[in-house]
């Protein structure tokens, strides 16, 4: 029956907003505090994000999901990265990280960031991502990467690159997800990195008017977009740039909810969230048909 079937769809499209708006509400409640590296508020998100992956029946590479890193020696300042995987079933031993950080700016004196867009959206779509790859094996093998402290040097997604659990060579694509959730004054979310995958760009720009893509030529230079933001180093997707690996970067630019305390889950916009998960969700379809060389057309 085409209208129990239309109802079915509606569902689960539904179901999936709700689990999206439910995991950025309790990543960036009171309780966690803004999620600063290093506070009790942090140590609770990462409890949750382990219970997330342990439901999601992921793999461990690390003893409980968990990779600490030290960043700085005097005064000593460490983070905890959480990591789990899942094995695919084409290309076992190729890697597609999926990146988003968990950290956020925390209290200062009475005042909650909350971080919800920046970047519990991030991570909650990482989890949906996660979920969804369940249901049936996936092409690639998958790593789910929740970085600690972005916020104060991308020094959580440095931590993994240094100390890879699998071969650098071995990750064919970073797929990194920060502040997913806002349009910014334009309306737009952007995808940089996608200018080597010209199929991608134009599928997404036809399926996705509120796309818009950025097309990064080398160090600080822009091909569509005079932006200030130096976007290979503006999130975690920077420190694997550098290592050669392939990125591609879904965010927003600056809204002016950006790093004040109004970055709550009350202020996003359920229907910006839903086009910005199925954008990366058919990015992940696109990545899912084709063959290692086509993504990574180096080093195999
Ligand atoms: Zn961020």
């Amino acid at each position: 029956m085409p209208g129990q079937f239309f109802a079915a769809i509606l569902l689960i499209a539904f179901s999936t907003q709700a689990e999206l708006l439910t995991d950025i509400q309790q990543l960036s409640d009171a309780d966690m505090q803004g999620r600063k590296s290093g506070t009790a508020g942090a140590a609770l998100a990462r409890q949750l994000i382990a219970e997330r992956f342990a439901l999601l029946q992921l793999d461990s590479i690390n003893n409980g999901y968990q990779q600490p890193f030290v960043y700085s020696s005097r005064p000593e300042k460490t983070g905890i990265n959480m990591l789990a995987s899942r094995q695919g079933c084409t290309y076992p031993n190729h890697y597609i990280v999926v990146t988003a950080h968990y950290d956020h700016l925390g209290q200062h004196g009475r005042k909650v960031f909350y971080g919800a867009d920046d970047n519990a959206s991030g991570v909650a779509a990482m989890l949906e991502l996660a979920a969804r790859l369940k249901y049936s094996c996936p092409v690639y093998s998958y790593i789910f990467l929740a970085t600690d402290a972005e916020e104060t040097g991308l020094h959580g997604s440095k931590a993994f690159i240094a100390a890879p659990p699998v071969p650098l060579n071995s990750i064919v694509m970073n797929l990194n997800l920060d502040m997913i959730s806002q349009p910014d004054r334009r309306g737009k979310l952007y995808l940089t990195g996608a200018r080597r995958y010209p199929a991608l760009v134009s599928q997404l720009d036809t399926n996705f008017s509120h796309l818009q893509f950025l097309h990064h030529r080398g160090p600080g230079r822009m091909a569509r977009d005079n932006s200030r933001y130096n976007w290979p180093n503006a999130s975690d997707h920077g420190p694997f740039h550098r290592a050669g690996i392939p990125y591609l970067f879904f965010g927003g630019q600056e809204h002016a909810y950006y790093h004040t305390v109004q970055d709550t889950w009350q202020r996003i916009e359920p229907a910006f969230l839903d086009m910005a998960m199925q954008a990366i969700w058919q990015t992940v379809q696109w990545l899912e048909q084709q063959p290692p060389q086509t993504l990574r057309p180096y080093e195999q």
